[in-house]
């Protein structure tokens, strides 16, 4: 996985981004961040939003279980699992 270590825009807006909304998905074996979108605060209410509408939408396989998407801060140069969890603003 590449870790971009270049300013991230907010894809809503194009600000600079601070968050991400990504819920952990596993299929017993390999668990991994899926991301839904990378957000500014402004942004992220709808983002939050678009991102559960399409969870509950989402069909997975068996064996397969996707968390409900989660805000993440985002942080250069960071692992994705090290991500730090901003539960206060979801
Ligand atoms: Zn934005």
């Amino acid at each position: 996985m590449n870790i971009p270590r270049y300013r991230v825009s907010c894809e809503s807006c194009g600000v600079e981004a601070s968050l991400k909304i990504a819920s952990s998905w596993t299929n017993g074996d390999t668990t991994e961040l899926k991301t839904y979108a990378i957000v500014c605060p402004t942004c992220l209410p709808a983002a939050l939003r678009g991102a559960r509408n399409r969870h509950s939408a989402c069909a997975v396989a068996s064996g397969e279980r996707v968390e409900p998407p989660a805000v993440f801060e985002l942080a250069m140069g960071r692992p994705s699992h090290c991500l730090l969890r901003r539960a206060d603003l979801e």
